[in-house]
């Protein structure tokens, strides 16, 4: 076996990427802006609301990281060009690009979930992937994609089939751009496990104040429910040289598998 040329820490570090996050306002996608910071990158901050973004970037900033707020709604194809052009623009270069912004507040049975609900959904969480993949291939010369998928994309979420159909068709466009856009560019998608976030409480309707009765009902192994941080830490993993083996994957970060 030859010599490792890097140390574990060296290939964690994230130093000189330069990262796009969607949905980075709050939640995961906060999280994984903070983590991708944390790592060394410079990030690009974008979600709707712009009071967020620029709080979560000026975080960044004063804790001593680079980071960019650009105002975008994914669902837009102009707004997320204009996106990635604005990274290129501040940092010079772009090498990650994170799918996150996603989501449903609605959970209730398919055949009574208004049209414009799925419409948005599937708009939302694979329209706008698809739209973020195709930009970013064009803007990073060398790199990675990670798309934040959901267990509700490889089983059945009673009440999410909307969102789970989204999820399932945002994996296989994770396995399929892969293979497309190797060897210079990863794909690889992270399934987050229950993290409470804004629209995650809302799709179940519940609040912040019941965390205890969630973690009981849906028993993890692990004992609590996860943070935005878990998730940030699997992406930091994923965009880092420590994965440059690492394409087509879809690694689920959920407080441990449940025994049948
Ligand atoms: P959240 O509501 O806390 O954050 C969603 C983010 O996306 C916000 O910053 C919001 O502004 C942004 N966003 C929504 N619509 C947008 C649009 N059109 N354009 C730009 N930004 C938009 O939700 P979250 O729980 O952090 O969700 C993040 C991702 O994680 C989603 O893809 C979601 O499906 C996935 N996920 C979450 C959980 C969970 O338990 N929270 C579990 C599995 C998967």
């Amino acid at each position: 076996m030859n010599a490792p040329t890097r140390t574990a820490p060296e290939l964690f570090d994230l130093t000189g990427h330069v990262a796009v996050v969607t949905g980075g306002g709050r939640g995961i996608g906060e999280g994984i802006a903070t983590a991708f910071a944390e790592s060394g990158a410079a990030v690009v901050v974008a979600a709707r609301r712009t009071d967020e973004i620029e709080q979560v970037a000026a975080t960044i900033r004063d804790a001593g990281g680079r980071a960019l707020a650009v105002t975008t709604d994914v669902t837009d194809d102009d707004a997320v060009e204009a996106l990635a052009q604005a990274a290129v623009d501040e940092f010079g270069s772009l090498t990650d690009w994170v799918n996150n912004a996603g989501g449903s507040p609605m959970r209730m049975p398919l055949q009574n979930l208004p049209r414009e609900e799925w419409d948005r959904t599937i708009a939302l969480n694979l329209t706008a992937v698809y739209v973020g993949s195709m930009t970013a291939a064009r803007h990073i010369e060398r790199g990675s994609i990670i798309n934040i998928s959901s267990g509700a994309g490889t089983g059945p979420v009673p009440g999410s089939a909307h969102y789970g159909a989204a999820k399932a068709a945002t994996n296989s466009l994770t396995w399929t751009l892969s293979a497309e856009l190797a060897p210079n560019i990863r794909v690889n998608g992270v399934a987050p496990g229950a993290i409470p976030t804004e629209v995650m409480l809302q799709a179940v309707g519940k609040n912040e104040d019941q965390l205890d009765s969630l973690l009981e009902e849906w028993n993890i192994p692990l004992g609590r429910l996860g943070t935005p941080q878990d998730i940030g830490a699997a992406c930091v993993y994923l965009a880092s040289d420590a994965a440059s083996w690492m394409s087509g994957e879809i690694i689920r970060v959920g407080g441990g598998a449940k025994p049948r």
